[in-house]
């Protein structure tokens, strides 16, 4: 039996998509589409409409998420889930979320209908936490593991809850009524999860590869410092007297970049403020707080960097007669993703003589709140234009962005055959 092409036209409407879904965005250079707010409402009636004029059904669940499914795949089926994001950070660009969402979208056309697990493609409302004070609220209702009080605690920069403004979106139909219980539950039971996306780094470009397998997700620890000396007349104080808190916290700075450099990749260490006390020009500060991080793809080399940058701050609080303290204020675990998918896109690129590599990605996405609920899970990167993303210069190529669609269709059709993977 010879498998149908499911990419004649090699996705050629997929850059059109993305212009055109770029241009809901507020005022200003590049996209902001924030959740819930009116271009994001906007953008979801126009994805509804893409979905009708390809022949798929959009169902939205109670949070704005969108499942894009044949009418003959019915909430509670067993499915592959294939999407991205629908919300942007302010002044993004036109690929970060918008390339996968647009590529679930054509994928779970051009698989409607094929033999084996159906395809379907997922819209999450919100995963770059730029308007509420939150983290994956897209990913995290379509699994159904939001508390209920959440959606009272979690609150934008102007006061509004989750609640509130989800009663508003609802009341113009662009989510469902919330389930008995809580705020969702899983509309359909994912067999598999995966997400196109750009690379948002200069890796793939450098190295001229058009598929980037990532097998893990980093994970991070976030921890606030402060460094505590003695604040004294800068004219008047001796060098031998001083307790600098502000040349302390630059010490920690650089210790920290030559330990993230010492350790290798994909170690990340890195200072993100400073605030020094009381910040006059006459004044030897007395106090500095740092916002310091560490990144890394594996729980261990994640505890032996927070614990070499701690020995840092301590070595040089100790040397300069500085007062240290810390606690640690976010962590995110490192997250695998499933070893059979990445397996089985790296034997494919294999025979197709893609050029690819098996990487780990410094940023946080939907998939990894996927594979933690144990699904299995796979995020494809395609390469990002000088690195850049997060940004109005974000840009991807349409031979590239194509290209992974057809790859990812490729691999879809592997997936969604089962077996023993
Ligand atoms: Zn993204």
């Amino acid at each position: 039996m010879t498998m149908p092409d499911l990419h004649p036209d090699g996705f050629a409407r997929l850059p059109m998509l993305l212009d055109a879904l770029a241009r809901f965005s507020a005022p200003g250079a590049g996209v902001t589409r924030l959740v819930y707010d009116e271009h994001w409402c906007e953008a979801q009636v126009w994805v509804r409409a893409q979905a009708r004029a390809l022949g798929l059904q959009a169902t939205a669940d109670a949070a704005g998420n969108l499942y894009l499914h044949s009418e003959s795949v019915q909430p509670g089926a067993e499915v592959v889930l294939v999407g991205s994001h629908l919300d942007t950070v302010r002044h993004g660009g036109a690929y970060d979320g918008g390339y996968g969402a647009m590529a679930g979208l054509l994928l779970a056309a051009a698989h409607a209908g094929q033999p084996g697990t159906p395809v379907v493609g997922f819209i999450t409302c919100e995963e770059e936490q730029s308007r509420f004070d939150s983290h994956m609220m897209g990913a995290r209702s379509m699994l159904g593991i939001v508390e209920d009080a959440e959606l009272d605690s979690v609150r934008d920069g102007e006061g509004v809850t989750w609640r509130q403004a989800l009663q508003a979106i609802r009341a113009s139909g662009h989510a469902a009524a919330p389930v008995a219980g809580g705020l969702c539950a899983p509309l359909f039971t994912p067999r598999a999860q995966f997400e196109l996306h750009i690379e948002q780094g200069p890796v793939l470009e450098s190295a001229g590869e058009a598929i980037g397998v990532v097998a893990h997700i980093a994970g991070y620890r976030r921890l606030r410092a402060t460094l505590t000396g003695a604040p004294r007349h800068s004219g008047t104080t001796p060098l031998a007297a001083r307790r600098d808190a502000l040349a302390g916290a630059a010490e920690v700075i650089l210790a920290a970049e030559a330990l993230a450099r010492a350790s290798g990749e994909p170690a990340r260490v890195s200072c993100g403020r400073v605030i020094a006390a009381p910040g006059l020009y006459n004044v030897v500060a007395g106090r500095s707080e740092l916002a310091l991080e560490v990144r890394h793809d594996r729980v261990e080399q994640l505890d032996a960097l927070e614990a070499a940058l701690l020995d840092h701050c301590d070595t040089i609080a100790m040397r300069r007669a500085l007062a240290f303290t810390h606690e640690r204020v976010a962590e995110q675990a490192p997250t695998a993703l499933s070893p059979a998918l990445v397996r089985m896109a790296a034997a494919l690129a294999n025979e197709h003589g893609v050029a690819h590599r098996i990487m780990t990605s410094g940023a946080a996405h939907d998939t990894m709140e996927f594979a933690r609920a144990g699904i299995p899970a796979l995020m494809l990167f395609v390469p990002s234009r000088d690195g850049i993303s997060h940004s109005p210069d974000e840009f991807t190529g349409a031979a590239q962005l194509q290209a992974g669609v057809c790859f990812a269709s490729d691999l879809l059709t592997r997936i969604t055959a089962g077996g023993a993977w």
